[in-house]
């Protein structure tokens, strides 16, 4: 009898999505699942997971992700090829995680839960790390942050591909990032330019081509040498141990301020390195825009599962906490590059 399913990655996706909306499709999966009792378990438990989550019974499905895991350490491993690096992958008793007893952002500990999401399909998802995040809705300020987080040295700490994120460069990327950032450099023509975290590089060379004095900071050794290889100006440096020659005109954050476990400190760091009428741009994605809403009614919001974001911003908490810091929202549109990804421009005062 065939024991393994051995899905691929898109079909674990779509068996995930199924369960999150309750099809009645997966039952024919779960029969294929092998005569293991343990491995229907642990199947039933995912499946309850998904519907105590679309029932809005956050702990339930938390409680139930766990309970998959332990009823079926090998779960994974019948779900996944055995190219997958998470085909091996276990539950293990406790992860060294960063608690928020309070919101990150208004430091109220009023809060509901909205989601328990399994990471493990997370291209960076490797054995230290927890399987979950449960993310919770802040009373004060409506901003959604994972109650507790991996620990960063965990995080970074995996396996290479775990700190390898895209580095795919293309004309549309480029084109893209030039839309993005072009009123930038006609505000501040020749300025300098600071971008924390330049990714694929290809934002840093569209304000290096326009004629700004550019400077990327990154973590991340392997793409630090990316972007060096494509004769940008990048250091291996972490932003907040930046020590500048001179204030800057523009400061680029994409797809970055998700990711940083302390914002007042990093907002703090910001606000100092920035000119007393300095631009402040970012994008980042917003849980309250339209696509995302819609898109979470069918099961389908990618950034619930985003294993290495600890913040999702609304509209409402992102403005209040740059505006914390003397930054006015001075103009937003939609992003081209990850979905409902919203871009801001904020300006010091
Ligand atoms: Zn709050």
């Amino acid at each position: 009898m065939k024991t393994d399913l051995q899905l691929d990655k898109q079909q674990f996706e779509s068996l995930l999505a199924g369960i999150w909306l309750g099809s009645a499709d997966v039952l024919a999966l779960v029969k294929q699942l092998g005569s293991s009792a343990a491995s229907k378990d642990g199947f039933t438990h995912l499946l309850l997971s998904a519907l105590a989550n679309r029932s809005g019974a956050i702990d339930t499905a938390e409680s139930h992700i766990y309970k998959a895991f332990t009823a079926d350490p090998g779960l994974l491993k019948k779900l996944l090829p055995p190219e997958s690096p998470n085909h091996g992958a276990a539950l293990a008793t406790e992860y060294p995680m960063t608690q928020f007893d309070t919101c990150p952002v208004c430091r109220s500990g009023e809060r509901h839960s909205v989601f328990a999401g399994l990471v493990v399909a997370h291209l960076c998802y490797h054995e230290a790390l927890a399987p979950l995040l449960h993310w919770v809705e802040c009373q004060g300020c409506s901003h959604v942050y994972a109650r507790e987080q991996n620990a960063s040295d965990a995080l970074f700490g995996g396996p290479p591909r775990a700190t390898t994120h895209s580095t795919d460069i293309s004309m549309e990327r480029y084109n893209n990032d030039c839309e993005s950032v072009a009123h930038l450099t006609e505000m501040r023509r020749g300025g300098r330019v600071l971008e924390i975290g330049p990714g694929n590089g290809t934002r840093l060379a569209a304000f290096r081509d326009m004629g700004m004095v550019t400077l990327g900071l990154e973590i991340q050794e392997e793409i630090a040498a990316h972007c060096q290889r494509l004769g940008l100006n990048v250091r291996l440096e972490d932003f907040l141990k930046h020590s500048p020659d001179a204030p800057y005109d523009v400061i680029a954050l994409g797809d970055v301020i998700e990711h940083l476990p302390d914002l007042h400190g990093s907002l703090e760091k910001i606000r100092d390195m920035a000119a007393p009428d300095g631009l402040l741009w970012m994008s980042t994605p917003q849980y309250d825009n339209f696509i995302l809403q819609e898109a979470r009614t069918r099961g389908a919001d990618p950034y619930l599962v985003e294993l290495e974001h600890w913040h999702y911003f609304t509209r409402a908490s992102l403005i209040r906490l740059m505006e914390e810091y003397g930054f006015q929202l001075i103009r937003q549109r939609m992003g081209k590059t990850f979905i409902a990804s919203v871009e801001y421009t904020f300006q010091r005062s």
